[in-house]
């Protein structure tokens, strides 16, 4: 972590949480922060509920200092899309921030670079933050193609309009979400680094070392202090150690 970036801690809920259990976590993340006040954090917290918790999560965290995302949206502001969620929307019921690109949504929807492209654009164009993700598969890294494919799905998929101000990017190699495997603080500072090194090319010195990069891929408590030591990674975007909040507290810890 270099002087100006401050770490992101964002916790993905993916689609799991009912009322009942969601309010409990947000208002247990909440607590740690509050607990913490007076004492200046090193992090951000965010939490990124599905939809239909939004609105409660949004109360749960209420002066808590901890940060509401979504985890995808439509492109468009309003209209006839039957079952999508608008940036505004969203923008509406408290979001700072919205993940686009996730490698799930990538798979599961056919999403492609122009598309993650396209929504990162209509968040920032909404005033909120968008968490550009990219991450190359199993095959990809074993044929030795990491490099090139991470350099490629970042040019397709970071927004215009770019600043550390409005974009993260998350690194989330795609063998690693979900399966227990994380890339070794090696290999996640090596695309880490190149990742800086793209977007200080194309967004020049000041931008691109200000946007922080986020490494997502089986974060937990037991990884993420050796994970965050290193020079490019900015922070995480955590999924199942997100789920229970003393985990995610812990990882949270890791920002040093
Ligand atoms: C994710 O979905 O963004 C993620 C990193 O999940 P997990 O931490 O469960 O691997």
């Amino acid at each position: 972590m270099a002087k100006g970036r401050r770490f992101l801690i964002a916790g993905n809920w993916k689609m799991n949480g009912l009322k009942k259990d969601g309010c409990a976590l947000a208002k247990s993340v909440a607590k740690s922060l509050k607990k913490a006040k007076g004492k200046k954090q090193p992090f951000d917290l965010l939490v990124c509920p599905p939809y239909t918790l939004l609105s409660r999560v949004a109360d749960a965290i209420k002066g808590s200092g901890v940060k509401l995302g979504a985890q995808d949206c439509h492109v468009a502001e309003k209209g006839a899309h039957t079952g999508d969620i608008s940036p505004h929307m969203l923008k509406d019921v408290g979001c700072k921030f919205v993940i686009v690109g996730h490698s799930e949504r990538r798979t599961d929807h056919r999403e492609v670079d122009a598309k993650a492209k396209a929504k990162a654009e209509a968040v920032i164009e909404a005033g909120m933050i968008a968490i550009v993700c990219i991450g190359e598969t199993l095959a990809q890294r074993e044929a030795g193609r990491f490099i090139s494919v991470n350099q490629r799905q970042l040019k397709g998929s970071l927004p215009a309009a770019a600043t550390a101000k409005n974009t993260v990017v998350a690194y989330e190699p795609v063998w690693a979400i979900g399966t227990g495997l994380t890339a070794s603080p090696e290999q996640a500072q090596e695309v880490h680094a190149v990742i800086r090194a793209e977007l200080v090319k194309s967004l020049g010195e000041e931008e691109g070392n200000g946007i922080r990069i986020l490494y997502g891929g089986s974060m937990n408590p037991k990884n993420a202090k050796e994970l965050l030591a290193q020079p490019d990674i900015d922070g995480g975007l955590i999924g199942g150690a997100a789920l229970n909040a003393d985990d995610f507290r812990a990882v949270a810890a890791g920002c040093k």
